[in-house]
Formats: structure tokens, sequence, C-alpha cells
């Protein structure tokens, strides 16, 4: 019998193999007799099997505390299941039961996993998928005061949360949860959790739980709280929209080499675009900061000359090697992020479906009719086409215009379809004060180094690349701190001298400074407004439909 380790963990679309962390592997029979194994190629090892039950122990190495790794320390222990638990080969299938032995003085075990009635800390899962789709946190956990949305219980469980207010944090957090489900009309877990592994930057979300790094200490600062509320919002509405709203690819998973799909736009970016959404709609942010929020989305995406170069579906498909947010290093200018044209897009097909059906159907209607047409009626995800269709037949009409966002480079015209909402957006380029060369820089011993340089800039264009170090910099050593301020005092058309080392190569380069142009990309209301542009925006912005 071949049994194995996934070498990802769904929800974090990059190669882990975790089996390279197995270690001390020991299998013995009934008869606590040890059996033979031998470690397969890749993430199987093979063990005789011939009593028909076997145990099978092993250490798992963890390093860092993160959401997509398995982690272990003194105070807790997060078990990432895909990283901690092999599965017997053929048998995803199988109901697996679990249990869990606290360290010590460790009192509390919190996971999405159904416990077993009057057995402390053991589970069921009915199968494989359910087992790695569920995270579990145990340790001196606290539990902040949990709220009921249709009788269903909401619990937010944490390592180290910190000081701040509980109440009113789990009363806002309560808001978002109704605003998501009120938004699709039905939950369809018996109870959730959020689990808060302690600090630090990232979440995933799971069947009916997500894992968040989590520090409640700076949330008394508004715009602290703010982003937490977009973050929570994103984690918890994924439970539906990539978790059951889901592209077809991505499920059942391919536990060995990783599932990959051209549609996390539909996944990723549209959970942005409706964790802005729905926190509004919660009323938990003004107008202003909902547009704002959308603005940082586009001006995110516009400064990336990726943009020019990579579309949104190649930026889904490739992103098992180009990395969640793009690629670093020489090829950091060749991508774009979904996470940031994403929800740009969303916006713009929710407004076009909108002005087209005179705002009687939204993008709400797509992720109702998803949810209901293939989660719910075939039990299964949709493919790129059938996504399309659901988007056009609930607009009545062809999206081609919107969808060649999605699947080109061409440039955005946000201008068009912000007017259906009575928005106007500011796309004018205007002059970046100062003198433009365009490289961000770091120290590393001592020495000023080339961190990254905008493409076609004067930098580029005068051959400067990443890594270059600077030896001079207008005849003297560069201050890593100084070099923004010199550029910012100089005007275009001005010159500066480098002496720069490529390779092994010394060389004097002068640049001519050039003229950095943005646009803002500020959005607002537009100052006169048709009837239907007015009630696109008053029910973009507040509707919520409850059921
Ligand atoms: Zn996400």
């Amino acid at each position: 019998m071949d049994v194995k380790m996934p070498v990802w963990s769904p929800g974090y679309y990059q190669r882990l193999d975790f089996a390279n962390s197995v270690e001390n592997f020991q299998v013995m029979d009934d008869s606590k007799q040890v059996t033979g194994w031998r470690k397969m190629p890749g993430n199987a090892w093979r063990v005789n099997n011939r009593s028909g039950s076997l145990v099978i122990s092993y250490d798992v190495r963890t390093s860092r505390p993160f959401v997509g790794t398995p982690y272990l320390d003194e105070e807790r222990g997060y078990i990432l299941p895909a990283g901690v638990f092999l599965y017997p080969e053929g048998e995803i299938n199988h109901s697996v039961t679990l249990s869990v032995k606290p360290y010590l003085t460790w009192r509390n075990v919190a996971t999405g996993l159904d416990s077993v009635s009057g057995k402390q800390f053991v589970y069921v899962a009915p199968d494989y998928d359910v087992l790695y789709d569920s995270p579990i946190l145990v340790g001196n956990l606290e539990e902040l005061p949990p709220f009921y949305v249709k009788g269903i219980p909401h619990r937010f469980i944490a390592y180290k949360p910190g000081e701040f207010d509980k109440v009113s944090f789990m009363n806002d957090l309560k808001k978002i949860v109704e605003t998501a489900t009120s938004l699709i009309g039905d939950i369809p877990y018996k109870h959730y959790t959020f689990i808060g592994i302690g600090p630090g930057a990232g979440g995933i979300e799971h069947l009916n739980s997500t894992t968040v790094s989590f520090n409640g200490s700076n949330l008394g600062e508004l715009q602290n709280r703010l982003k937490m509320y977009f973050f929570l919002a994103h984690e918890y509405f994924h439970h539906y929209n990539v978790k059951r709203i889901r592209p077809i690819e991505l499920g059942p998973f391919d536990y060995d080499n990783g599932s990959r799909t051209k549609m996390l736009w539909v996944s990723e970016g549209l959970s942005v675009y409706y964790e802005e959404m729905i926190v509004k709609r919660a009323g938990l942010c003004t107008e202003d900061e909902l547009l704002n929020a959308f603005r940082s989305n586009i001006l995110a995406y516009e400064g990336k000359p990726g943009r020019l170069y990579q579309s949104l579906t190649q930026a889904s498909y490739e992103t098992w090697s180009d990395g969640p947010f793009g690629r670093t290093g020489d090829d950091v200018n060749k991508t774009i992020s979904y996470y940031d044209k994403g929800p740009a897009v969303g916006m713009l097909l929710d407004f076009k479906i909108r002005h087209e059906t005179k705002n009687k159907k939204s993008l709400d209607d797509v992720m109702r009719a998803l949810y209901k047409e293939f989660y719910q009626q075939r039990k299964r995800g949709f493919t790129e086409d059938e996504f399309r269709q659901v988007c056009e037949r609930i607009a009545g009409t062809s999206l081609a215009d919107v969808f060649d966002y999605v699947s080109t480079t061409r440039e955005v015209d946000y201008k068009k379809y912000l007017q259906y909402a009575g928005l106007d957006i500011d796309t004018v380029s205007k002059n970046i004060a100062g003198g433009w060369l365009g490289i961000s820089v770091r120290e590393r011993k001592d020495s000023v180094f080339i961190a990254g340089v905008d493409w076609n800039s004067p930098a580029w264009n005068a051959g400067l690349r990443q890594r270059n170090l600077i030896v001079e910099l207008d005849g003297a050593k560069p201050d890593v701190h100084a070099i923004e301020p010199i550029l910012k005092n100089k005007n275009p058309g001005e010159k500066i001298d480098l002496l720069v080392m490529q390779g092994n190569e010394k060389k004097n380069i002068s640049i001519v400074l050039g003229q950095k142009m943005e646009a803002p990309f500020t959005m607002s209301r537009r100052s006169a407004m048709d009837e239907l542009q007015k009630v696109i925006l008053e029910s973009w912005l507040n509707d919520r439909k409850g059921f």
C-alpha cells in the first residue's frame, strides 16, 4: 500500500512538498511488529500491508509560524493537515477519525472539524478532502465572544489575540457575516471558526473555518481596524467564492501535482471586490473609504508595467510559478497581480450588468446563480465558458468588452463603466515633482544596491538593472536614505552621474532625469446624474437582500 503526503494545501497555490519535512518514519502491524517500507519517488511511501491494520508514525519538521505551513513551538501547535497527515493512495474518500493530545498544560483545540460527542479532542471528517481543509490550532487559546447568524454559531479562537474591545469587534464581525450570507442567501455549514494563529501576515480560507495571522492590539486605530475588516471579510467570503462557487479545476484537488486554473481572478479578485462591498454594506466603512479601496487596487495595477505584458487569465494560471503577487527578481516587470486587477474588473462587470438591466440585476445575481446552479445543483465547479455564460445570461447581453479585460492586456476604460453608476475617475496623468530616475534601492553590508528598476524609466533605458551596485552617486558614496531627497531636489532634464558595478565591470553612467507622470485615479460622484445612475449608485453602495 502506498501512503502519500500532499505536495500542496488548497488555498495556497504553491508547491510546498510537505513530504520533505517527514522524518523518523516507522510502521508497525497489529501485533506491534515492525513492518517494512520504502520511500518512493516524490510524495509516497510504500508499506508492506499483510495484516490489514497498520500503525504508521513519523515526525514532521516545522520551521515558521505561517498559515500555509504546519508549526510547533512550546506555546502552540498549528496543524495544517495537508502538511501533517498521510492518506492511503486511492482512499481519499475514506472517513477519518482524529484524536488530538494537547501537550502538557495546553487546554484548547480550535478547528472547523466536527467533534465526536462525549469524547474530548476527538474529531471526524467524512473524507480526506474535508480533513485537509480543516486546520487545527492547539495551545492555550482565547475565545472571543461567539455570535449566531440564523442560529448557526460563529467562533473566533486565537493564540495571543492581544488587548482590544472584543465585544464591539465581534459585533462588527457579525455584521460582516450577516452581510455576506444575505448576499448569497444560504449558509452551507453547521458552525464556522475564525482561527487566529498569532501575529504575522496572511490568511487562508477553508471549508467552514479560516486561519488568519491576527494581532488585535492595534485595532484601536481606525485604519488598522478597517484593514482587518477587509481582510476577515475576504477570508470569510471565500467559503462561498472558491470553496463552493469555484472553478472546475479547484476540486476534487490534485494533491500530487497541484490544481491550476485560469480563474483565480474570479476566486481571488472577486473576493477582494466583495470584501470591500461587504464591509461597506455592513455599515463599517464610508463611501469615501470604499472608493479609496478601489482606487488602491487600480493604482497598484496601473503602476505595474506587467499590465502591458500579462493578462488576468495568464496571471491566474502562472501563479504556481510566479508567486501569489507576481514575479520578483529580473522578471518583476512582466507580471500583474489578480488581487489588483481582479477587483477592478469585478467593479466594471457589476456596473455593466446593472446598466444593461436597469439595475434589475447585478454581479450579486451572478454569484447567487453560480452557487445555486453549480455548487448546489450540479455539485461541481464551472468552466471559463460557463462562468461567462452565466454573466451574459444575467446581463441579457454580450459582455465581450469586459471579458476582453480578462483575457487581454487592453487598456482599461474605467470612465465608461464608472459613469453607469454616476461616478467619475481622474485618469489624467499629472507631473510628479522632482527628477525621475526610476530605481528603488536597498542597503546590504554597507553597500547600496538597486532593488528594482521601473520599466522604460531613464534608469532602465540607461541599462541599469536589479542588483547593480551603486559605488558613487554624483561623485560621492551613496547613502540609501539620501537618494530620494537628492532626486526630489533635481529637475527633469538635469543630469545625475553614477558609478555602478554591473557584474565585475565598473561603469560610469550619466543619466538625464525624466519627468514622471502618474494619474491619481481618484473616484468621486458626478455632479449631475440621471435617474438610472442614482438608482445604480444607491443600490450598489447599500443593497442587502436578506433571506
Ligand atoms: Zn483570498
